[in-house]
Order: C-alpha cells, then structure tokens, then sequence
C-alpha cells in the first residue's frame, strides 16, 4: 500500500490516474498535480474514489520539492512533459523518494533525444538507495520489455529488432496530433537514425519507407523511419543486435499538412519576434491545433504496436513478433481517453505498480529492458493492453 504522486494531468496523466485508481490494494492514496489544477479536479471528478489534487510549476524544483515533503509519497510518476524531467529528477533526490517517466529528457531549445543527460543522475540516485524507471509508456516501454520479452523466451541470441507503431484510428479532423502537439512534431520532424554494423546512421526526416502488412485485419500500411529514444537503451543493453530501427505509419493527409507547416516555418522551435514580442512558432502552432485529448470521443479505429525479432535459436535463424493491439473507443469507453494516452498510461501504471511491490528494484537509474520482463507481460495482459506472440516462417514485411 503506498502513496503515488502523479505530475501532469494531460491525455496521459488522466489514464494513469484512472488505472492506478483501479488497483487500490498497490497504490492506496493518490496525488494529481499539474499546472493547471482545474484539469486535476476534472480528472479526480471522474474517479470512484477520492484522490487529492494539486497545482504545481514542476519547472520549479523548490515547489516540487514543497509537495513531495507536504505530500510524502513513495513514488512520483512524471508524465507532464519532457522539459521537466530533470527539474522533477531533482526533487526527487532532494527529498529521497523513487522517480518514473515515460519520455526522456529534452531541452526545449534543441529537439535532441538521448538519455546521456538522466543517465548522468545514476550514481546519485545509487548512493541515495533510490530508484529512476525511465521511459514507462508504450514506446519507449512496452516496446523495451517485449524485446527482453523474446530475447528471453525466443531467442538465443537476437540479431535485428524492428519496432514498428501503426495507428491506425481516424479522428476526422483536418490535422491532428495524438499526443502533445509539440513533442510529436518535434520528434517526427528530426532526422532519422537507425543502429546498423555497431554505429548510427542517419537519413534525412521522414526519407526511408516501406509497407508492413499489419495483423488481426489492419492490413497493409506505409511505415516511416525515425529515429526514437529507446533505440538507445535497448542497443547498449543487447549489444548482440546489429541491427535497430523504429518505424512508425503515418497518413498522406498528415504528412502534407506536416509539409506545409514545415515549409513556411511553423514547425520550427526558433524564437521569432512578432509585433514586439518573441514567440516560438511551434508553441503558437499548438495553441492552435486540437488539444489531443479533445479528439478522445472522435477517435474511431485500433493501434498495433509491436517488435519484430529477428536472431538464433537453437543455431536455426528464427523471427517472432510481439504485439498489442488497443482500440480507440474501448479505451474511452473505459478511461475517456483516446489508445495513444491509454497505450502510454497503462504501462506507467505498471512500472509504478512493480516498482511499488518490489518486483523491480534496484538502486539507480534504470530503463526497462533491465528488469526481468514476465511481471509486466502478465500485467499487460491484466490490466487492459494484451499482446500475442507469431513467429512467422517467411519474412514478414
Ligand atoms: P499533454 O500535453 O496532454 O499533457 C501534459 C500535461 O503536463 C499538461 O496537463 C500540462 O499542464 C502539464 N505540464 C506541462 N508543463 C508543466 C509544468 N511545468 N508543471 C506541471 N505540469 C506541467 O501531454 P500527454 O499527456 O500527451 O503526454 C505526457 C507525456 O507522455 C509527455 O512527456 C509525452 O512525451 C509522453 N508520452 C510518452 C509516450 C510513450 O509511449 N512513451 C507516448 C505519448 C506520450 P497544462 O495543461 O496546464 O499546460
């Protein structure tokens, strides 16, 4: 029984609220806090029990650092933004409790992915006796632990992992992002990068694609190569792997409205000054697209998120692919949330729930490919985003 302070009461602190208020036997009092508390209340509104609700500036580590002492809880769940990271990171040193995320860190002026700069906090948090979980959500997260998920139960050795997101929902909006329209646009805007040979390769935004025939009915997609976080942690940690890549489907409409906005300077994050004033033309572009959990009740279609493996078992060459498929109104059915903030939420949920109960421990910071995967495939299955395993013949895409 443990008290959770949740940061960030967007798409995806909603669904983690409502999931760890599903299992009050683990996390028996809960703490929202966010910018904005209004969007605390709304969510804490929606509930069957009651939880407590705060309005908290994590930028500011003196303030966070007031809560968590007023507060005392076992554990925070940081999935306000990425800008926030460290400053949560910190408070969370300075009042000795456990820290999870589901994205890492990013300076706002640089659209740079890696974890060099959280993984600089490990010997603190080792000689503090503390525990960091980073990147909990679905991808990174899920699509960490299914990695170690086969390189467990599947393979010998894995040789070549491609992780491949498809949403295939509709929302029916003109233009849209799924999830924070800033941090979607400026991870799919950067260049590509894929591990290949035991070095980073890079390709131009969006440049490289491919078809990928999706299960259960989905059907044949386009998948677009990017470059995404987790591809680091898991290379260093299975440095078997020759090969690594993300993909990720998007649509034509998306794709020429991204093009349009990049053509006229809308997708950048340089500061511009406009009568007078400095203005970030990505952050005036977010001010104006639909606020992702807007598009919850509109969001019709499913997402398969999966990996595909392909290494040695028993010296024969061998593929497998693990995948879960979430259904968009199944998941606002249950949450009043759309799968992209379900898929994230419920493996933050998870993370926590292991952290909590001691099946995953450890003193540093840690991704999730580091831990023994079988606890959180069963809570996958348990708590609402099941997964299958094929492990086809022929290749697959
Ligand atoms: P939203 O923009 O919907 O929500 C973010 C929330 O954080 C908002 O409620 C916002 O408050 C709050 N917030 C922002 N800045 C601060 C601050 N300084 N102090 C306190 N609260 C703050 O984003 P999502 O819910 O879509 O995403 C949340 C996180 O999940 C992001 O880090 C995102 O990258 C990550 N993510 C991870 C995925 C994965 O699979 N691993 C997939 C999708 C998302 P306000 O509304 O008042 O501004």
């Amino acid at each position: 029984m443990a008290k959770v302070l949740i940061i960030g009461a967007g798409g995806v602190g909603q669904v983690v609220t409502h999931k760890c208020a599903q299992v009050p036997e683990v996390f028996s009092e809960i703490v929202l806090a966010s910018r904005t508390e209004d969007k605390c209340r709304r969510i804490a509104a929606q509930l069957g029990r009651p939880i407590a609700t705060a309005q908290l500036d994590a930028d500011d580590v003196a303030q966070t650092t007031a809560l968590i002492e007023r507060e005392k809880p076992a554990l925070v769940i940081n999935v306000a933004l990425p800008y926030q990271d460290l400053a949560i990171m910190d408070a969370c040193l300075a009042t000795g409790v456990d820290y999870l995320d589901t994205a890492n860190y990013e300076p706002r002026d640089t659209a740079r992915f890696e974890y060099g700069w959280q993984w600089a906090y490990h010997d603190r948090y080792r000689s503090r006796g503390l525990m960091a979980l980073l990147g909990s959500g679905f991808d990174p997260g899920a699509t960490n632990v299914f990695t170690a998920y086969l390189a467990k139960h599947h393979f010998d050795t894995i040789e070549e992992l491609d992780i491949i997101d498809c949403n295939a929902g509709e929302h029916g909006q003109p233009f849209a992002t799924n999830f924070n329209p800033e941090i979607n646009i400026r991870e799919v805007t950067s260049a590509g990068r894929y591990w290949d040979d035991g070095r980073w390769q890079a390709t131009e935004p969006l440049a490289v694609n491919r078809m990928f025939d999706f299960p259960e009915g989905i059907g044949p997609r386009k998948i677009y190569l990017l470059y995404h976080e987790e591809l680091e942690s898991i290379v260093k940690n299975f440095p078997t792997l020759r090969r690594a890549r993300f993909w990720m489907t998007f649509s034509d409409n998306y794709l020429n409205h991204l093009r349009v906005l990049g053509n006229v300077g809308m997708t950048s994050i340089r500061p511009v000054t406009y009568q007078g004033q400095e203005i970030v033309p990505l952050q005036f572009l977010k001010a104006l697209l639909p606020d992702p959990s807007s598009l919850g009740p509109l969001t019709k279609g499913r997402t398969c998120i999966g990996c595909l493996v392909r290494g040695r078992r028993g010296g024969r060459e061998k593929l497998a692919f693990v995948y879960n498929i979430c259904d968009h109104e199944a998941s606002y059915r249950e949450v009043g949330a759309q799968a992209i903030s379900y898929t994230t939420g419920v493996p933050a949920m998870i993370g926590a729930k292991l952290m909590l109960t001691g099946k995953w421990r450890g003193d540093g910071v840690f991704n999730l490919e580091q831990f023994d995967p079988d606890p959180f495939m069963e809570d996958m299955n348990r708590h609402g985003l099941p997964w299958t395993v094929v492990t086809p013949e022929a290749p697959m895409a």
